[in-house]
């Protein structure tokens, strides 16, 4: 399997080539030339086997120039101290897969775990010589699920780039007090678009990348730009949606930089049993927008949200999609792309528009919806859903009762307690207090116990403290590197 860019870079890698790369050099992203059907009797075999089973399975279509073994220890190292993605039934209808059982308590765990093997097995199938530093744009998540999944892994360096105001308390927190050798962690005045546009940048900036190569030292991606944060996500759609087994499930997102929803069209494509993709947005709602109207137009005011890391207005993700939908026409890539940077605007070709309304379903939540879900969820099923995962829930009732749909899996991507204000707030509890007192509160409330990475949280010793303006990035990391 080789992969090539979205952007129609002819130089075609392979999977380890597009890992330890990240982005492409034309900064397209690197997307698989094909994709794999699943036969039944594979299906047969997902539907009986674990879920680490499955994921070899997966990853071997993917990843071909890796040997099974590679791929075996790979799984077996990431995936041996947690449940990746059980299932939780609210009733004869929805379901809840729970992604964020992981040592961060956010569904980025399921591939940041397993991203640093990956990335260190393809730099021994190709016999990279330097130091990877991987930089990280992150709107609260991503850093810290990164942080703990690259700390202390040798040969690998890791920036964490994150915007001052747009993170909760508890995820700041999060990120200051990561400990290992090999960590930087670094405060933008910015939004997260800023701050992924800064990466971007960094990536393509050839004077720096020929100073840093002198030195010994790669730069990567461990965003959803990069293909081996991508892959690991495909397989608890199918592994969910086969163990289901009805004939099409639909699947509600709640969705930013467009990485998990594009997850489960991949895991489509390979035959899946997926029906509907339903698209949830918070305010920042340029995704509700593109699918009903087929125009993508970020010229509009960024809302900071209870769900910070949605609070995204370009979702890189969407890049592959369209190279999907398109037949893999690069050189329309390449234009809207060039739009969207230029106009901030661009517009899709009907029969993309037309491919679009088939598969995906958008729907949209602000702040007040997203506490009505919550309480709303709690109230009915005593089940407590975090601040993202409640924007989803307000997209499956909004779908459902305009739409039949015999199953739906409702995907929740993180600890409602790795956002006290905003779930504590949705049940009428004192929000002015601090957040850890919010967090106890909670878990009194509801006697739903607080998840071990967050308890002792605050007590921390915090490690890191550098900020930099937006337009002093580069400089910043040029120094730590
Ligand atoms: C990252 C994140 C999302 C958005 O996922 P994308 O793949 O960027 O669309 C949603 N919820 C939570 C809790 C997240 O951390």
């Amino acid at each position: 399997m080789f992969y090539s860019s979205t952007r129609g870079d002819n130089n075609k890698v392979s999977s380890a080539e597009a890992i330890i790369k990240g982005l492409a050099p034309d900064k397209g992203l690197f997307t698989p030339d094909n994709i794999p059907i699943l036969s039944a009797e594979e299906k047969t075999f997902i539907k009986t086997t674990s879920y680490k089973e499955v994921a070899k399975l997966i990853f071997s279509k993917f990843l071909t120039d890796f040997s099974d073994k590679d791929i075996s220890t790979c799984v077996d190292s990431a995936y041996n101290n947690f449940d990746v993605a059980p299932l939780h039934q609210l009733d004869e209808q929805a379901q809840i897969l729970e992604l964020w059982h992981g040592p961060t308590c956010a569904f980025k765990d399921v591939a940041l775990q397993i991203l640093p093997y990956f990335l260190t097995t393809a730099m021994s199938i190709t016999g990279e010589k330097n130091d990877i530093a991987i930089l990280v744009a992150t709107s609260g998540d991503t850093g810290k699920a990164a942080l703990e999944g690259f700390k202390d892994v040798a040969g690998t360096k890791i920036i964490v780039l994150y915007p001052s105001e747009g993170v909760s308390a508890v995820q700041k927190q999060q990120m200051v007090t990561q400990e290992g050798d090999n960590v930087s962690v670094i405060s933008i005045n910015g939004n997260f678009d800023d701050a992924q546009t800064a990466a971007k940048n960094i990536f393509t900036d050839n004077v720096l990348n020929a100073t840093l190569l002198a030195k010994g030292i790669k730069l990567s991606s461990a965003n959803s730009i990069n293909w081996g944060r991508l892959l690991p996500q495909i397989v608890y759609y199918i592994k969910s949606s086969i163990d289901l087994d009805e004939s099409t499930i639909d699947y509600v997102v709640p969705t930013g930089n467009f990485g998990n929803i594009l997850a489960a069209y991949f895991a489509k494509q390979m035959g899946a049993p997926i029906g509907k993709l339903i698209c949830a947005s918070n305010s920042n709602n340029v995704l509700t927008d593109f699918i009903k109207t087929g125009i993508y137009d970020r010229r509009r005011e960024f809302f900071k949200t209870l769900s910070p890391s949605m609070d995204i207005l370009i979702s890189s993700n969407l890049e592959r999609l369209l190279f999907e939908l398109s037949g893999h026409d690069a050189p329309l890539i390449s234009q809207l792309m060039a739009d969207l940077e230029e106009l901030e605007v661009y517009t899709i070709p009907d029969d993309l528009k037309n491919k679009l309304d088939d598969l995906f379903y958008p729907s949209c939540a602000d702040d007040l919806q997203t506490k009505h879900a919550i309480k709303d969820c709690y109230d009915k099923f005593g089940y407590l859903l975090d601040t993202h995962t409640a924007v989803a829930y307000d997209a499956y009732q909004k779908y459902t009762k305009e739409h039949d749909s015999k199953k739906i899996v409702i995907v929740s991507t993180a600890s409602p307690y790795k956002f006290p204000i905003g779930v504590g707030d949705a049940l009428g509890l004192d929000i002015t207090k601090n957040e850890y007192d919010i967090l106890k509160d909670l878990e009194n409330l509801t006697h739903i116990a607080i998840p071990k990475p967050l308890v002792d949280l605050e007590s921390k010793e915090v490690l890191h403290s550098i900020s930099c303006r937006k337009e002093e990035i580069l400089q910043a990391v040029t120094e730590l590197l």
